[in-house]
């Protein structure tokens, strides 16, 4: 290729140009290294020190909270920082993962080390222990191998029923709907709770949601963003507080959720307006910025702590002058 592009070949090394690929497989071989990396350092109790390359691969938790803002979960969100790309958001390394099959090994990680992190808040804080929530993407779901590795945790942590829960998105309902009903009810038969993460954004089949034993619907935060919103719709009433048509999209979602009597919770919630308006619909449980941010284990424990278990932590107490 190189003899017959001539000129070009120059250019096409230019870093400009090569964006696309070579900056795909920096990626790529980075994410392979911190995921070999933090699979050893767990294989060794977490004790393999700093990673010689730089790099940190680790789970933060953002606290779920119910109408009262009693904290009963914590969502496990992954972070990668690189000592070259520096930061990279999840949805970034994500979505490559799930292209080189990385997904698998680094899934096998996250799900291993959020597991660690509920048998830890059990022994520390008892029956008041957060559940805690992984995310599963549908590459990893649909390996064969995932059933046994999620059995493998729960006898390795003596996890009791309730403590995980595993957030699903609709795309792996749309791949094999019978399959994945199948699985659900495995996953909950050994007592583990399943979510529906992004509720709304996907493109289940309702016919099919009311056939699977889900334990938590997650209303995507983009309705419950769009809730405030200054539009006032056609059937709304001229006065009282202008609500957003995501409003309408928030609340059935709700009613279905519920009627089918599964716990409903709200992602992205960031105003006081957001939640009230949550809890007038009937909305179990909350999540989002108003609450905390995604934030360390170790930060996670304190908030508890610091707020006596509900959030959000009034900001005389959070920040002491
Ligand atoms: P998700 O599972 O829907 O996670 C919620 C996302 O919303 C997180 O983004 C969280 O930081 C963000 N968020 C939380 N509260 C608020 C809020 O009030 N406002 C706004 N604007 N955003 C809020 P994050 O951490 O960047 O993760 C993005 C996505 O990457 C996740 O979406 C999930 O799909 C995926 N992801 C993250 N960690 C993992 C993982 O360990 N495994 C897998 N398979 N996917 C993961
Ligand atoms: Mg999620
Ligand atoms: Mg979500
Ligand atoms: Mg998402």
């Amino acid at each position: 290729r190189s003899k017959t592009c001539g000129r070009n070949t120059v250019q096409f090394f230019k870093p400009q140009e090569e964006s696309g690929g070579l900056a795909a497989m920096e990626l790529e071989t980075r994410f392979r290294r911190a995921v070999e990396f933090a699979l050893m350092s767990q294989a060794l109790g977490g004790d393999a020190g700093a990673d010689p390359a730089g790099g940190k691969l680790e789970l933060h938790y953002q606290p779920q909270v119910d109408q009262h803002g009693r904290v009963v979960g914590a969502e496990a969100l992954a972070r990668w920082t690189d000592p070259s790309l520096g930061r990279v958001p999840p949805d970034r390394f994500i979505a490559a993962a799930e292209r080189n099959g990385l997904i698998i090994p680094f899934g096998r990680w996250a799900l291993r080390q959020a597991a660690a992190q509920a048998r830890k808040w059990r022994d520390q804080m008892g029956n008041r222990s957060p559940r805690v929530a992984v995310n599963v993407s549908a590459v990893q779901f649909a390996d064969d191998r995932f059933i046994e590795e999620v059995s493998s945790v729960i006898n390795t942590y003596h996890l009791l029923p309730g403590m995980l829960e595993l957030e699903l998105t609709e795309t792996v309902l749309m791949q094999d709907a019978d399959d994945a009903a199948r699985r659900i009810s495995t996953l909950r038969q050994m007592g583990v709770a399943v979510a529906i993460d992004d509720f709304g954004t996907g493109y289940s089949s309702l016919a099919y949601l009311h056939r699977l034993t889900i334990d938590t619907l997650k209303v995507d935060r983009s309705f419950v963003a769009g809730m405030s919103g200054e539009r006032r719709g056609p059937g709304a009433p001229a006065s009282g507080p202008l609500q957003g048509s995501g409003a309408a999209v928030t609340r059935a979602i709700i009613s279905m959720g519920r009627s089918l009597g599964m716990n409903v919770l709200a992602e992205g919630v960031e105003t006081d307006a957001q939640q009230q308006l949550l809890v007038r619909m009937g909305c179990d449980q909350m999540q989002g910025y108003l609450f905390s941010p995604p934030v360390p284990a170790e930060k996670f424990a304190e908030l508890i702590a610091l707020g006596n278990g509900v959030l959000p932590i009034p900001v005389a107490i959070a920040r002491p002058a």
